[in-house]
This record gives C-alpha cells, sequence and structure tokens, in this order.
C-alpha cells in the first residue's frame, strides 16, 4: 500500500493511494487520527487500512495536496556518509568521516510536505539538497538485532536531507545546519514494506531543474538497513513513525568542482524507483520570519 497523509476541504485526512486516485478512509468507522497511529497498531492497522480504503471515498489524487506521510514523527534522524561515491567527494573537500555510523537529528519542526517550498535561508548562501531513502519504523522496539530488522520497519519514503553547509560543518553534531525550517521535506506518501521486495537495489536520482545531479543505487549502502536499525536500537527505543534517513549517494551541489548552490527559483526533484518522487521548489526564506 501507498499511505498518505493529505489535506482536503480545510482538513487533514489519511489515506491510501491507488493509481491516480486517493481512497480516503478518515470518516471509515475506527479511523486513526494519523498514520502514526495507525502503525501503532501494527499488523491489525494495516489490515483495517486495507478495509477502508476498499469502502472509503476516492478522490482524484491531482485534486489534494499531499503532506509529508508522518508529519510529526518523534525521531527524524540522519545518517553521515553512507554511500562511498559520497565519502569519496567529500574527501575530496577535505571531510573524513570515522568507519562508524555518524548519526544526527534533524528536528522534526523541519519537516515539508513532498511538493511544498522550502526556504534558501537569509543567513547563508550553501543550501544544499541530498537524496535519501527515508526508512519509517513501524513498531516499538529496543535491541533489534540486524537480521530481524524487517519486522520492525513499516515502510520507506523519499527524504530530501537539505543542508545549510556552513552551518552543519562548524559544529560535529551537524543539528543546526539540518534542521533549519522546511528542511526535511519527505513523501509522497509510505511504501508499506511488502511491495519493496529488495530495499537495496533502489535506483535513486535528484535533479535541480531538469539537471540530472545525483544518480545512484541504495545498493551502494555502507551501513546497510539491518545494521541501522540494529544501531540505533542498542542505544534508545525505536518508535512507529520515526524516520530514518539513509545517506546520500555523490552529487551534492556543494561538493561539485564549482559548488552549484540552491537559489530561490530552483525545482529540487528526489526519485527512487519503487516508491515515487517529491518535489520541492525553492524560495527565499519569507521576509515575515525576521526577527
Ligand atoms: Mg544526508
Amino acid at each position: 500500500m501507498k499511505l498518505a497523509t493529505f489535506r482536503h476541504d480545510g482538513a487533514t485526512k489519511i489515506g491510501a493511494v491507488e493509481g491516480d486516485q486517493i481512497a480516503d478512509v478518515s470518516g471509515q468507522p475506527g479511523a486513526p487520527t494519523s498514520l502514526r497511529n495507525l502503525l501503532a497498531r501494527g499488523d491489525d492497522g494495516l489490515a483495517w487500512m486495507r478495509r477502508a480504503a476498499a469502502a472509503g471515498p476516492r478522490l482524484p489524487l491531482a485534486q489534494v495536496q499531499l503532506c509529508a506521510p508522518i508529519p510529526k514523527p518523534q525521531k527524524f534522524l540522519g545518517l553521515g556518509g553512507n554511500y562511498a561515491s559520497h565519502l569519496a567527494e567529500a574527501a575530496k573537500a577535505g571531510i573524513v568521516r570515522g568507519s562508524g555510523q555518524v548519526w544526527f537529528n534533524k528536528q522534526v519542526s523541519c519537516i515539508a510536505g513532498p511538493y511544498d517550498p522550502v526556504h534558501k535561508p537569509f543567513v547563508s548562501d550553501q543550501f544544499d539538497y541530498e537524496g535519501e531513502l527515508g526508512v519509517v519504523i513501524g513498531r516499538r522496539c529496543r535491541h533489534v538485532r540486524a537480521e530481524d530488522a524487517d519486522t520492525v520497519i513499516a515502510g520507506y519514503v523519499v527524504v530530501n536531507d537539505m543542508s545549510v553547509r556552513d552551518w552543519q560543518l562548524r559544529a560535529p553534531t551537524h543539528t543546526l545546519g539540518k534542521s533549519f525550517d522546511t528542511h526535511g521535506p519527505f513523501g509522497p506518501w509510505l511504501v508499506t514494506r511488502d511491495e519493496i521486495a529488495d530495499p537495496h537495489a533502489l535506483r535513486i536520482r535528484t535533479w535541480v531543474n531538469g539537471e540530472l545531479r545525483q544518480d545512484g543505487n541504495t545498493a551502494e549502502m555502507i551501513h546497510r538497513i539491518g545494521a541501522i536499525v540494529a544501531e540505533l536500537s542498542t542505544a534508545f527505543t525505536l518508535e512507529p513513525g520515526d524516520v530514518l534517513a539513509t545517506g546520500s549517494p555523490a552529487g551534492c551541489g556543494g561538493l561539485m568542482e564549482a559548488p552549484h548552490y540552491l537559489r530561490a527559483g530552483d525545482l529540487v526533484r528526489v526519485e527512487i524507483e519503487g516508491i515515487g518522487a517529491i518535489e520541492n521548489r525553492v524560495i527565499n526564506e519569507p521576509e515575515r520570519d525576521r526577527p
């Protein structure tokens, strides 16, 4: 299933996407208030969704506004340097990483919808993109073995781990530079795990204004999804709806020989085979947000 959160008629609703339509399940008996609450019901929740989607009214996808499928996860984490191709281009710029998993927080307040505008901050001219596979947790868990990770995963989303490079690199935690408002768009929907035969065999591409900038494959991941879930759940409890961005292949604008940072008017598209695409227009940070 493709599970979506969307706006229609002034309300935020949940549903399942089929082709160019969306089944609105919000009015069905027993409907949860969010996808996060649906996932917390486990297999029963997914079974309910299948029944409700078959019974619920359908809307043309073009008539709704898709939101981030999990607009308010408890955690939104990113893994740095998880593709050899990206590490190689970073090393050229003098950025060297160790062999372990390096995680950072993206504050959940940075989440944006799959087609929402994203803000070029007025404090920086180093706004950049990172197309990534996002893993969404489906079950509350701790101390998960790598070989059991599948059992706690709800599905997958397309993430753009947008980054403000000067702010990112001035502190080892990366948190500020990864967390500006609107810099965590993801979606366009959550594709459930059963629909992705192998999450390590997906082509992942990023375009800026139609120019292909990143062209990788999730097969290139250094730390694979099982190891990721094992590592994080060793430290803390993962919750339904938590979003884990698994790293980006080569081709970030800031690491090009002549850096190409994003500017107002640019259109950034990230597409992952078998999941879909998100597309975000860059606009200048609105004046109203100035102090
Ligand atoms: Mg990243």
